[in-house]
Protein backbone atom coordinates (compact mmCIF):
# COMPACT_ATOMS: atom_id res chain seq x y z
CA UNK A 1 0.00 0.00 0.00
CA UNK A 2 1.33 3.36 -0.89
CA UNK A 3 2.71 5.19 2.44
CA UNK A 4 -0.04 8.11 1.43
CA UNK A 5 -2.85 5.97 1.00
CA UNK A 6 -2.12 4.07 4.83
CA UNK A 7 -1.29 7.68 6.12
CA UNK A 8 -4.46 8.95 4.76
CA UNK A 9 -6.99 5.98 6.27
CA UNK A 10 -5.24 5.54 9.39
CA UNK A 11 -4.41 9.15 10.49
CA UNK A 12 -7.69 10.43 9.71
CA UNK A 13 -9.78 7.68 10.96
CA UNK A 14 -10.53 9.82 13.87
CA UNK A 15 -10.48 13.74 12.97
CA UNK A 16 -9.18 16.24 16.07
CA UNK A 17 -12.50 17.55 17.10
CA UNK A 18 -13.10 20.85 18.40
CA UNK A 19 -16.14 21.87 19.19
CA UNK A 20 -16.59 25.57 19.17
CA UNK A 21 -19.99 26.14 20.89
CA UNK A 22 -21.75 28.54 18.61
CA UNK A 23 -22.69 31.84 20.99
CA UNK A 24 -18.83 31.33 22.03
CA UNK A 25 -17.25 34.34 19.49
CA UNK A 26 -20.53 37.08 20.04
CA UNK A 27 -20.00 36.10 24.02
CA UNK A 28 -16.04 37.10 23.53
CA UNK A 29 -17.30 39.70 21.26
CA UNK A 30 -19.11 40.99 24.22
CA UNK A 31 -16.06 40.69 26.38
CA UNK A 32 -14.27 42.91 24.12
CA UNK A 33 -16.60 45.48 23.51
CA UNK A 34 -17.32 45.82 26.91
CA UNK A 35 -14.00 45.31 28.60
CA UNK A 36 -13.40 48.42 25.97
CA UNK A 37 -15.91 50.32 27.36
CA UNK A 38 -15.72 50.16 31.00
CA UNK A 39 -11.88 50.51 30.87
CA UNK A 40 -11.94 53.83 28.62
CA UNK A 41 -14.55 55.34 30.97
CA UNK A 42 -12.34 54.71 33.75
CA UNK A 43 -8.98 56.05 32.00
CA UNK A 44 -11.63 59.00 31.35
CA UNK A 45 -13.21 59.44 34.86
CA UNK A 46 -10.17 58.40 37.47
CA UNK A 47 -7.51 58.25 35.25
CA UNK A 48 -4.77 58.30 38.33
CA UNK A 49 -6.76 56.98 40.49
CA UNK A 50 -4.42 54.44 42.74
CA UNK A 51 -7.51 52.25 42.90
CA UNK A 52 -7.58 51.48 39.31
CA UNK A 53 -4.29 51.09 39.11
CA UNK A 54 -4.54 48.67 42.16
CA UNK A 55 -7.52 46.79 40.13
CA UNK A 56 -5.90 47.23 36.69
CA UNK A 57 -2.83 45.32 38.36
CA UNK A 58 -4.31 42.89 40.87
CA UNK A 59 -7.13 41.34 38.66
CA UNK A 60 -7.32 42.72 35.69
CA UNK A 61 -3.51 41.95 34.18
CA UNK A 62 -3.18 38.21 36.19
CA UNK A 63 -6.72 37.24 34.79
CA UNK A 64 -6.03 38.11 31.20
CA UNK A 65 -2.63 36.54 31.59
CA UNK A 66 -4.08 33.21 32.97
CA UNK A 67 -5.87 32.98 29.56
CA UNK A 68 -3.21 33.90 27.61
CA UNK A 69 -1.03 31.55 29.07
CA UNK A 70 -3.90 28.83 28.79
CA UNK A 71 -3.43 29.14 25.31
CA UNK A 72 0.21 29.66 24.90
CA UNK A 73 0.77 26.42 27.03
CA UNK A 74 -1.09 24.48 24.22
CA UNK A 75 1.23 25.84 21.42
CA UNK A 76 4.29 23.80 21.44
CA UNK A 77 2.32 20.19 21.67
CA UNK A 78 0.05 21.65 19.17
CA UNK A 79 2.30 22.62 16.32
CA UNK A 80 4.48 19.33 16.66
CA UNK A 81 1.44 17.27 16.40
CA UNK A 82 -0.75 19.16 13.83
CA UNK A 83 2.35 19.02 11.81
CA UNK A 84 3.68 15.99 12.18
CA UNK A 85 0.34 14.22 11.32
CA UNK A 86 -0.50 16.65 8.65
CA UNK A 87 2.67 15.75 6.81
CA UNK A 88 2.24 12.48 7.37
CA UNK A 89 -1.37 12.50 6.02
CA UNK A 90 -0.20 14.18 2.79
CA UNK A 91 2.17 11.19 2.71
CA UNK A 92 4.64 11.23 -0.14
CA UNK A 93 7.68 13.51 -0.90
CA UNK A 94 6.53 14.41 -4.42
CA UNK A 95 3.04 15.85 -2.97
CA UNK A 96 4.48 17.48 0.26
CA UNK A 97 6.78 19.11 -1.98
CA UNK A 98 4.04 20.17 -4.24
CA UNK A 99 1.85 21.62 -1.59
CA UNK A 100 4.66 23.08 0.71
CA UNK A 101 6.17 25.13 -2.29
CA UNK A 102 2.32 26.17 -2.89
CA UNK A 103 1.90 27.23 0.78
CA UNK A 104 5.67 29.38 0.79
CA UNK A 105 4.85 30.90 -2.44
CA UNK A 106 1.61 31.87 -1.11
CA UNK A 107 2.52 33.01 1.99
CA UNK A 108 5.22 35.19 0.08
CA UNK A 109 2.94 36.57 -2.42
CA UNK A 110 0.54 37.79 -0.02
CA UNK A 111 2.97 39.64 2.67
CA UNK A 112 4.76 41.14 -0.52
CA UNK A 113 1.33 42.72 -1.30
CA UNK A 114 0.54 44.00 2.46
CA UNK A 115 3.92 45.75 2.42
CA UNK A 116 3.55 47.13 -0.77
CA UNK A 117 -0.07 48.47 -0.16
CA UNK A 118 1.12 49.72 3.67
CA UNK A 119 4.18 51.77 1.35
CA UNK A 120 1.82 53.25 -1.58
CA UNK A 121 -0.70 54.66 1.26
CA UNK A 122 2.28 56.05 3.44
CA UNK A 123 3.62 57.37 0.06
CA UNK A 124 0.63 59.17 -0.80
CA UNK A 125 -0.77 60.47 2.76
CA UNK A 126 2.51 61.18 4.12
CA UNK A 127 1.34 61.03 7.67
CA UNK A 128 4.92 62.00 9.36
CA UNK A 129 5.39 65.17 7.25
CA UNK A 130 3.60 66.64 10.07
CA UNK A 131 3.82 66.02 13.01
CA UNK A 132 5.22 69.02 15.35
CA UNK A 133 8.63 68.82 16.39
CA UNK A 134 7.13 69.07 20.19
CA UNK A 135 5.28 66.00 19.82
CA UNK A 136 7.99 64.06 18.45
CA UNK A 137 10.11 65.27 21.23
CA UNK A 138 7.50 64.51 24.02
CA UNK A 139 6.17 60.71 23.17
CA UNK A 140 10.29 60.15 22.86
CA UNK A 141 10.65 60.89 26.40
CA UNK A 142 7.27 59.74 27.19
CA UNK A 143 7.99 56.24 25.92
CA UNK A 144 12.07 56.17 26.17
CA UNK A 145 12.07 53.32 28.53
CA UNK A 146 10.00 50.84 26.46
CA UNK A 147 12.59 51.61 23.70
CA UNK A 148 15.42 51.42 26.09
CA UNK A 149 14.63 48.04 27.30
CA UNK A 150 14.55 46.75 23.34
CA UNK A 151 17.50 48.70 22.26
CA UNK A 152 19.97 47.23 25.14
CA UNK A 153 18.95 43.54 23.60
CA UNK A 154 19.65 45.46 20.14
CA UNK A 155 18.38 44.39 16.84
CA UNK A 156 18.62 40.63 16.95
CA UNK A 157 21.34 39.16 13.82
CA UNK A 158 20.12 38.57 10.69
CA UNK A 159 22.31 37.21 8.76
CA UNK A 160 23.44 33.07 7.12
CA UNK A 161 23.09 32.34 10.90
CA UNK A 162 19.23 32.84 11.03
CA UNK A 163 18.79 30.34 8.46
CA UNK A 164 20.95 27.69 10.02
CA UNK A 165 19.53 28.14 13.26
CA UNK A 166 16.17 27.09 12.21
CA UNK A 167 17.78 23.58 12.58
CA UNK A 168 17.82 22.68 15.53
CA UNK A 169 21.11 21.32 17.77
CA UNK A 170 18.45 19.87 20.17
CA UNK A 171 14.49 19.56 19.55
CA UNK A 172 13.81 19.81 23.07
CA UNK A 173 15.43 22.75 23.77
CA UNK A 174 13.85 24.21 20.48
CA UNK A 175 10.33 23.48 22.31
CA UNK A 176 11.50 24.37 25.62
CA UNK A 177 12.19 27.62 24.24
CA UNK A 178 9.55 28.15 21.99
CA UNK A 179 11.63 28.54 18.96
CA UNK A 180 8.84 27.65 16.59
CA UNK A 181 10.55 28.08 13.18
CA UNK A 182 13.14 25.26 14.96
CA UNK A 183 10.23 23.13 16.25
CA UNK A 184 8.68 23.26 12.67
CA UNK A 185 11.60 22.34 10.91
CA UNK A 186 11.74 18.86 13.27
CA UNK A 187 8.04 18.38 12.93
CA UNK A 188 8.42 18.29 9.41
CA UNK A 189 11.65 15.90 9.34
CA UNK A 190 9.61 13.67 12.29
CA UNK A 191 6.20 13.00 9.99
CA UNK A 192 8.22 12.69 6.50
CA UNK A 193 10.48 10.37 8.34
CA UNK A 194 7.01 8.20 9.44
CA UNK A 195 6.00 8.20 5.94
CA UNK A 196 9.16 6.19 5.16
CA UNK A 197 8.71 3.48 8.28
CA UNK A 198 7.25 0.61 7.85
CA UNK A 199 3.28 1.01 8.21
CA UNK A 200 3.17 -0.95 11.67
CA UNK A 201 6.42 1.06 13.40
CA UNK A 202 4.24 3.94 12.47
CA UNK A 203 1.18 3.72 12.69
CA UNK A 204 1.39 3.47 17.03
CA UNK A 205 3.68 6.55 17.20
CA UNK A 206 0.78 8.05 15.19
CA UNK A 207 -1.85 6.83 17.47
CA UNK A 208 0.11 8.75 20.27
CA UNK A 209 0.07 12.14 18.85
CA UNK A 210 -3.38 11.72 17.36
CA UNK A 211 -3.78 11.04 21.83
CA UNK A 212 -1.74 13.89 22.13
CA UNK A 213 -3.74 16.22 19.90
CA UNK A 214 -7.50 15.13 21.04
CA UNK A 215 -6.01 15.99 24.88
CA UNK A 216 -4.83 19.14 23.93
CA UNK A 217 -8.24 20.04 21.90
CA UNK A 218 -9.55 19.12 25.37
CA UNK A 219 -7.47 21.81 27.45
CA UNK A 220 -8.40 24.47 24.29
CA UNK A 221 -11.84 24.48 25.37
CA UNK A 222 -11.40 24.72 28.87
CA UNK A 223 -9.44 27.78 28.00
CA UNK A 224 -11.95 29.13 25.41
CA UNK A 225 -14.70 28.78 28.16
CA UNK A 226 -12.92 31.65 29.73
CA UNK A 227 -12.54 33.68 26.22
CA UNK A 228 -14.86 35.85 26.84
CA UNK A 229 -13.34 37.39 30.73
CA UNK A 230 -10.22 36.84 29.59
CA UNK A 231 -11.12 39.04 26.66
CA UNK A 232 -12.56 41.52 28.54
CA UNK A 233 -9.53 41.44 31.38
CA UNK A 234 -6.74 42.12 28.65
CA UNK A 235 -8.62 45.23 26.83
CA UNK A 236 -9.31 46.43 30.21
CA UNK A 237 -6.14 46.85 30.91
CA UNK A 238 -4.97 48.78 27.57
CA UNK A 239 -7.98 50.92 27.97
CA UNK A 240 -7.65 52.11 31.41
CA UNK A 241 -4.22 53.14 31.17
CA UNK A 242 -3.71 55.06 27.95
CA UNK A 243 -7.08 55.65 27.08
CA UNK A 244 -8.08 56.76 23.69
CA UNK A 245 -5.92 60.23 23.70
CA UNK A 246 -3.03 59.41 22.54
CA UNK A 247 -4.47 58.30 19.14
CA UNK A 248 -4.85 61.65 18.50
CA UNK A 249 -1.68 62.94 18.75
CA UNK A 250 -0.59 60.04 16.30
CA UNK A 251 -3.51 60.25 14.66
CA UNK A 252 -2.94 60.46 11.04
CA UNK A 253 -0.08 57.45 11.06
CA UNK A 254 -2.64 55.27 13.15
CA UNK A 255 -5.61 55.84 10.54
CA UNK A 256 -2.97 54.67 7.62
CA UNK A 257 -1.96 51.53 8.96
CA UNK A 258 -5.86 51.10 9.68
CA UNK A 259 -6.85 51.98 6.18
CA UNK A 260 -3.91 49.48 4.85
CA UNK A 261 -5.23 46.77 6.68
CA UNK A 262 -8.36 47.50 5.66
CA UNK A 263 -7.63 47.61 2.12
CA UNK A 264 -5.26 44.27 2.40
CA UNK A 265 -8.42 42.67 3.71
CA UNK A 266 -10.78 43.80 1.28
CA UNK A 267 -9.08 43.75 -2.02
CA UNK A 268 -5.91 41.73 -0.74
CA UNK A 269 -6.93 38.98 1.22
CA UNK A 270 -10.45 38.96 -0.47
CA UNK A 271 -8.79 38.68 -4.08
CA UNK A 272 -6.37 35.95 -3.15
CA UNK A 273 -9.51 33.96 -1.65
CA UNK A 274 -11.51 34.11 -5.18
CA UNK A 275 -9.01 34.08 -7.30
CA UNK A 276 -6.38 30.88 -5.80
CA UNK A 277 -8.98 29.23 -3.31
CA UNK A 278 -12.30 29.67 -5.44
CA UNK A 279 -14.09 30.87 -3.00
CA UNK A 280 -16.40 33.73 -2.74
CA UNK A 281 -14.99 36.05 -0.30
CA UNK A 282 -18.04 37.11 1.52
CA UNK A 283 -18.64 33.22 2.67
CA UNK A 284 -14.88 33.30 4.06
CA UNK A 285 -15.07 36.28 5.85
CA UNK A 286 -18.46 35.37 7.18
CA UNK A 287 -16.73 31.88 8.93
CA UNK A 288 -14.03 32.97 10.20
CA UNK A 289 -15.66 35.02 13.09
CA UNK A 290 -13.96 33.53 16.10
CA UNK A 291 -10.43 33.54 14.93
CA UNK A 292 -10.88 36.83 13.85
CA UNK A 293 -12.27 38.35 17.65
CA UNK A 294 -9.35 35.64 18.82
CA UNK A 295 -6.36 37.57 17.22
CA UNK A 296 -8.08 40.75 17.70
CA UNK A 297 -7.91 40.11 21.59
CA UNK A 298 -4.88 38.51 22.20
CA UNK A 299 -2.43 40.43 19.88
CA UNK A 300 -0.76 36.79 19.02
CA UNK A 301 -1.03 34.60 15.70
CA UNK A 302 0.15 31.55 17.91
CA UNK A 303 -2.22 31.88 20.59
CA UNK A 304 -5.27 32.13 17.72
CA UNK A 305 -3.77 28.76 16.37
CA UNK A 306 -6.40 26.44 17.73
CA UNK A 307 -9.08 28.45 17.11
CA UNK A 308 -8.25 29.00 13.05
CA UNK A 309 -7.58 25.36 13.01
CA UNK A 310 -11.09 24.49 14.42
CA UNK A 311 -12.66 27.05 12.53
CA UNK A 312 -10.71 25.92 9.10
CA UNK A 313 -11.90 22.98 10.04
CA UNK A 314 -15.28 22.81 10.88
CA UNK A 315 -16.42 26.43 8.78
CA UNK A 316 -14.47 26.28 5.89
CA UNK A 317 -14.68 22.44 5.49
CA UNK A 318 -10.55 22.30 5.26
CA UNK A 319 -9.06 19.00 5.87
CA UNK A 320 -7.85 18.18 9.08
CA UNK A 321 -4.16 17.09 7.37
CA UNK A 322 -4.35 20.80 5.18
CA UNK A 323 -5.24 22.53 8.74
CA UNK A 324 -2.77 20.77 10.55
CA UNK A 325 0.10 21.46 7.92
CA UNK A 326 -0.91 24.89 6.85
CA UNK A 327 -1.81 26.98 10.35
CA UNK A 328 0.87 26.17 12.53
CA UNK A 329 3.15 27.74 9.76
CA UNK A 330 1.53 30.29 9.00
CA UNK A 331 1.38 31.36 12.12
CA UNK A 332 4.88 31.62 12.43
CA UNK A 333 5.89 32.37 9.18
CA UNK A 334 2.97 34.14 7.31
CA UNK A 335 2.35 37.59 8.75
CA UNK A 336 0.46 39.84 6.24
CA UNK A 337 -0.28 42.38 8.81
CA UNK A 338 3.08 42.83 10.39
CA UNK A 339 4.84 43.39 6.67
CA UNK A 340 2.15 45.91 6.14
CA UNK A 341 2.90 47.39 9.98
CA UNK A 342 6.23 47.75 9.42
CA UNK A 343 6.60 49.05 6.17
CA UNK A 344 4.42 52.05 7.38
CA UNK A 345 6.08 52.77 10.31
CA UNK A 346 9.48 52.49 8.47
CA UNK A 347 8.38 54.92 6.48
CA UNK A 348 6.46 57.31 8.91
CA UNK A 349 9.71 57.32 11.20
CA UNK A 350 11.89 58.40 8.12
CA UNK A 351 9.47 61.39 7.36
CA UNK A 352 9.14 62.31 11.28
CA UNK A 353 12.77 62.00 11.54
CA UNK A 354 13.60 63.71 7.82
CA UNK A 355 15.50 60.85 6.08
CA UNK A 356 14.84 60.86 2.93
CA UNK A 357 14.49 57.01 1.62
CA UNK A 358 15.35 56.63 -2.30
CA UNK A 359 13.30 54.20 -4.12
CA UNK A 360 15.72 51.40 -3.94
CA UNK A 361 15.92 51.90 -0.09
CA UNK A 362 12.12 51.53 -0.29
CA UNK A 363 12.39 48.31 -2.27
CA UNK A 364 14.58 47.06 0.79
CA UNK A 365 12.20 47.98 2.99
CA UNK A 366 9.32 45.44 1.58
CA UNK A 367 12.25 42.92 0.79
CA UNK A 368 12.86 43.49 5.10
CA UNK A 369 9.27 43.79 5.63
CA UNK A 370 8.58 40.64 4.08
CA UNK A 371 11.92 38.58 5.39
CA UNK A 372 11.36 40.09 9.20
CA UNK A 373 7.55 39.67 9.21
CA UNK A 374 8.98 35.68 8.12
CA UNK A 375 10.96 35.64 11.30
CA UNK A 376 8.84 37.65 13.98
CA UNK A 377 7.51 35.62 16.79
CA UNK A 378 3.73 35.24 16.82
CA UNK A 379 3.34 36.75 19.96
CA UNK A 380 2.22 40.65 21.31
CA UNK A 381 4.39 42.72 19.65
CA UNK A 382 7.09 39.96 18.36
CA UNK A 383 7.91 41.86 15.50
CA UNK A 384 9.33 45.42 17.27
CA UNK A 385 12.90 43.89 18.14
CA UNK A 386 13.22 42.78 14.22
CA UNK A 387 11.58 46.32 12.75
CA UNK A 388 14.24 48.03 14.80
CA UNK A 389 16.75 46.13 12.55
CA UNK A 390 14.62 47.10 9.62
CA UNK A 391 14.85 50.95 10.54
CA UNK A 392 18.58 50.59 11.43
CA UNK A 393 19.23 49.02 7.62
CA UNK A 394 18.19 51.95 6.03
CA UNK A 395 19.06 54.77 8.28
CA UNK A 396 16.28 55.61 10.20
CA UNK A 397 16.88 56.11 14.45
CA UNK A 398 15.80 52.70 15.67
CA UNK A 399 15.05 54.42 19.02
CA UNK A 400 12.68 56.34 17.12
CA UNK A 401 10.25 53.28 17.91
CA UNK A 402 9.79 55.16 21.19
CA UNK A 403 7.24 56.87 19.22
CA UNK A 404 5.48 54.88 18.29
CA UNK A 405 4.77 52.71 21.18
CA UNK A 406 2.12 53.79 23.34
CA UNK A 407 -0.52 52.99 20.22
CA UNK A 408 1.50 49.98 19.54
CA UNK A 409 -1.19 47.95 21.25
CA UNK A 410 -3.80 49.10 19.32
CA UNK A 411 -1.99 48.28 16.05
CA UNK A 412 -0.54 44.95 17.38
CA UNK A 413 -4.45 43.71 18.33
CA UNK A 414 -4.80 45.09 14.61
CA UNK A 415 -2.49 43.81 12.61
CA UNK A 416 -2.61 40.27 13.88
CA UNK A 417 -5.96 40.37 13.33
CA UNK A 418 -5.10 40.06 9.77
CA UNK A 419 -2.20 37.92 10.02
CA UNK A 420 -4.83 35.28 11.38
CA UNK A 421 -6.99 35.75 8.48
CA UNK A 422 -3.97 35.85 5.73
CA UNK A 423 -2.92 32.04 7.39
CA UNK A 424 -6.58 30.99 7.14
CA UNK A 425 -6.74 31.93 3.60
CA UNK A 426 -4.06 29.98 3.01
CA UNK A 427 -5.63 26.87 3.83
CA UNK A 428 -8.21 27.04 1.92
CA UNK A 429 -6.06 28.09 -1.44
CA UNK A 430 -4.15 24.57 -0.39
CA UNK A 431 -6.84 22.61 -0.02
CA UNK A 432 -8.70 23.04 -3.15
CA UNK A 433 -4.85 21.95 -4.49
CA UNK A 434 -5.01 18.94 -2.37
CA UNK A 435 -8.39 17.78 -3.33
CA UNK A 436 -7.35 18.46 -7.28
CA UNK A 437 -4.21 16.10 -7.04
CA UNK A 438 -6.35 13.62 -5.10
CA UNK A 439 -8.95 13.77 -7.71
CA UNK A 440 -11.94 14.69 -5.76
CA UNK A 441 -14.24 17.27 -6.59
CA UNK A 442 -13.02 20.75 -5.68
CA UNK A 443 -16.58 21.94 -5.66
CA UNK A 444 -18.51 20.00 -3.40
CA UNK A 445 -16.39 21.93 -0.07
CA UNK A 446 -17.20 24.91 -2.00
CA UNK A 447 -21.05 24.63 -2.28
CA UNK A 448 -21.20 23.39 1.26
CA UNK A 449 -18.69 26.44 2.48
CA UNK A 450 -21.12 28.59 0.82
CA UNK A 451 -24.43 27.35 2.18
CA UNK A 452 -22.93 27.79 5.43
CA UNK A 453 -21.57 31.04 4.81
CA UNK A 454 -24.95 32.08 3.45
CA UNK A 455 -26.81 30.65 6.61
N1 LIG B 1 1.52 40.16 17.37
C1 LIG B 1 1.80 39.71 16.03
C2 LIG B 1 1.30 38.30 15.83
O1 LIG B 1 1.23 37.55 16.77
C3 LIG B 1 3.25 39.81 15.67
C4 LIG B 1 3.67 41.28 15.60
O2 LIG B 1 3.48 41.86 14.52
O3 LIG B 1 4.13 41.82 16.57
O4 LIG B 1 0.97 37.91 14.74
Amino acid sequence: MPASEFSRKAVFRKTLVYTLPMKLHTKIGLGLVLGALVGGLCNFFFEDAPWLEFISENIMFPAGQVFLRMLFMTVVPIVFTSITLGVAGIGDMKTLGRLGGRTFGYFALSTAIAATIGLTLVNTIKPGGGLPEETREELMVKFATGAEGMMTKGPPDFGVSTFVNIVPRNPVAAAADMDMLALIFFALMFGAALTMIPRERAQPVLNVLEGIGEAIIAIINWAMKLAPYGVFALIFVITSEFGWGILTQLGMYVFVVLLGLILHATIGISGLVAFFGKMNPIAFWRSIGAPIITGFSTSSSMATLPTSIATAEKQLDVQPKIAGFVLPLGATMNMNGTSLFEGVTVLFLAQVFGVDLSLTAQLVVVVLAVLTAIGAAGVPGGSLPLMMLVMATVGVPPEGIAIILGVDRILDMSRTTLNVCGDISASVYIDRVDREMEGLDPAEPVILREQKGAA
